[in-house]
């Protein structure tokens, strides 16, 4: 069985090894087993059921919640060689009687169903006439009520297992948390079956927060850094969206926006470019990205914060899939720390929900806050011990000093409690910088015992203060009063003395513009062999062919193999069949083609111009 399995790696995706859990979730899918698979974005958790799929008899069945991407996904594996289709409300009757008479007649290894679909009454009859190979249900969190994704439709997957006792299920997910996990488990009665946890880490994804000092500026500036890369820049609001991608583009940033405000037609094609054209910024709502496959996405960019550690880590994975560098990017400042919690205060949720959304929103102001590796925070998380530092985040690069903030701390609370618990943060900085404003006179609180007092520090260290107070509950913001800030239970230790906070010593904003990151996650570049001029040459030549075929170019060859042709330059078909990524079917229809641009290029003797390593 075990060469079996390999084979099919081999021959058809092309490639040379198994990665993380994959062979061993594939024999024990190809065995019959049940299985709960949790992987991180970019883990491979495609092949888990693929390669069984197509080695076990019958047609395996996919439950996906992301109708729009099914014809992606099946476009990628018919380039491949594997017999794809898929079932949901975007395709023609004729299509659905096409896809039909395939599964009825055996033709086909994979079937694509969204979750309503598939338990259709039409859709359960022909399956009950069909042998099944599998059922692989993806994006499994989405089951969970108490996850952040919950899909009603996802709740009726619960007939399964007495409809179709006999056949495997294996429910795919990258969301990790403990009752997340118990919930699927139980939800899809996956009882008695093995956990297959692979590795959350994304070493390739490096990790920044910056504090927010003008956001837009901080943006531009890391931007700089990835001119021509696809990205995405998320967003909490739909009006925020509007303006930064309008914003963007009137920078030369090549930028769309994309929320569940916009006209469906616009959001599908804003969509599709993505995916299809090089170098597109999408600027989305969370709505955005769920499940998107593009492998190519060198940065996600967060101007507002996620609610939870598990939704940063699903939208920071969407990030260099491809294994190549990529920057998981936020700013973060006073404000969007007291607009979260005060969504959390002002939602309709029950007492239970509230406090549980309160304890992740914790969690992700302390990952903020942190001074240390935010990789080992992150895993550790997700119930994954790291010792070493991971020297691919912003705090490992450039280690954060911590002071000792008791002092600032006990100033800025007892200024909130002499202005009466009703102003905001730049005023009290006013206040303890004894600035002379026409409103601290009004208030006479140029005659406070605390004006003045905290003359020591500037408006951006306060505001870093305040910041940090507040991210950890020593002081509270409230929305409904205009954002003033208030003493809560927890600022009497500190207040007394009794307790001692130290802080992050935030950088100053005034950051020296930075140079163009090494981008060390790839094979290290070879001067000798590389050569840009080749590089957009087989680039242009694979986006002519997927127009051609209305494909998205990745789904032709990713970067990875691209680069390879680059290194290597195979000349003969049996060269090219060994480069990453190229299997049987697409070394027919392929190799013919790119060697053609090698040769070419080989002949005209351009190698005069050898730039970056993309
Ligand atoms: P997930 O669904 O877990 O987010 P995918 O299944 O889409 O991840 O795989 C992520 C990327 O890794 C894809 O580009 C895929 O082609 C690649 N990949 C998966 N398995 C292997 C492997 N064994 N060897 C090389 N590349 C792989
Ligand atoms: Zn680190």
């Amino acid at each position: 069985m075990t060469d079996n399995v390999r084979q099919v790696l081999h021959r058809v995706f092309g490639y040379r090894d198994f990665i993380g859990q994959q062979e061993a979730v594939i024999e024990h899918t190809v065995a019959g087993g049940d299985s709960l698979v949790l992987m991180p974005t970019g883990g491979g958790k495609s092949l888990c059921y693929q390669i069984p799929a197509i080695v076990r008899d019958g047609v395996g069945v996919v439950v996906s919640p992301l109708i729009a991407l099914m014809r992606d996904q099946v476009e990628d594996l018919r380039q491949t060689g594997v017999r794809a289709a898929c079932l949901n409300s975007t395709l023609t009757y004729r299509e659905v009687l096409e896809t039909e008479s395939a599964v009825e007649a055996g033709r086909l290894d994979l079937l694509y169903v969204a979750p309503e679909r598939l338990l259709g009454e039409r859709t359960l009859q022909l399956l009950s006439r069909t042998r099944l190979a599998l059922f692989a249900i993806d994006e499994a969190h989405c089951v969970s009520q108490w996850g952040h994704d919950f899909r009603p439709e996802y709740l009726q997957l619960s007939a399964l297992p007495e409809l179709f006792p006999e056949v495997p299920r294996i429910a795919l997910t990258a969301t990790a948390d403990e009752p997340t996990r118990r919930e699927i488990v139980d939800r899809l009665s996956l009882r008695d079956t093995p956990l297959f946890v692979s590795g959350f880490d994304r070493p390739n994804i490096r990790y920044h927060v910056v504090p927010k000092n003008n956001a837009r500026a901080q943006l531009r500036r890391f931007l700089e850094g990835h001119g021509g890369d696809a990205g995405i820049v998320y967003c909490l609001s739909r009006r925020k969206v509007d303006q930064t991608a309008e914003w963007l583009q009137g920078i030369g940033v090549n930028a769309l926006p994309y929320h569940a405000g916009l006209d469906g037609a616009i959001r599908q094609r804003h969509q599709d470019r993505f995916v299809r054209e090089d170098g597109i910024v999408i600027v989305a709502t969370i709505a955005f990205g769920m499940g998107i496959d593009k492998p190519d996405v060198r940065f996600v960019a967060h101007l507002d914060l996620p609610k939870s550690i598990e939704a940063y880590y699903q939208e920071t994975g969407r990030a260099g899939r491809d294994g190549g560098p990529a920057d998981a990017w936020m700013v973060y400042g006073l404000q969007e720390v007291v607009t979260l919690r005060s969504m959390v205060d002002n939602s309709e949720a029950g007492e239970a929900r509230k406090r549980l959304e309160v304890r992740k929103l914790d969690a992700m102001l302390g990952y903020c806050e942190l001074a240390t590796c935010r990789r080992r925070t992150l895993l550790g998380y997700f119930g994954e011990t790291h010792v070493q530092d991971c020297g691919n985040c912003d705090n490992c690069l450039t280690p954060v000093a911590v002071w000792n903030a008791t002092e600032a701390s006990q100033k800025a609370m007892s200024c909130v409690s002499r202005t009466g618990q009703r102003f905001g943060a730049a005023y009290l900085t006013d206040v303890l910088r004894g600035r002379d404003s026409e409103r601290v006179r009004r208030f006479a609180h140029d005659r406070l015992p605390t004006f003045g007092v905290g003359a020591d520090l500037d408006a951006w260290q306060w505001r870093s203060v305040f910041r940090q107070l507040v991210a950890r509950g020593l002081l509270s913001v409230e929305m409904e009063r205009y954002g003033s800030i208030r003493l809560t239970d927890a600022s009497r230790p500190v207040l007394c003395g009794e307790a001692e906070v130290h802080m992050r010593l935030d950088a100053r904003p005034v950051a020296p513009r930075r140079k163009r990151k090494p981008r060390e996650a790839l094979p290290p570049p070879d001067p000798g062999t590389w050569d840009e001029a080749l590089w957009e040459a087989l680039r242009k030549r694979r986006t002519e062919l997927a127009k051609a075929q209305s494909v998205p170019p990745y789904v032709i060859f990713h970067d990875a193999t691209l680069r390879e042709m680059v290194a290597r330059r195979p000349r003969t078909r049996e060269n090219f069949a060994g480069l990453v990524g190229v299997g049987e079917t697409k070394l027919r229809r392929y190799a013919d083609d790119f060697l053609a641009v090698i040769a070419a290029h080989e002949a005209g003797g351009d190698r005069s111009k050898p730039g970056p390593h993309p």
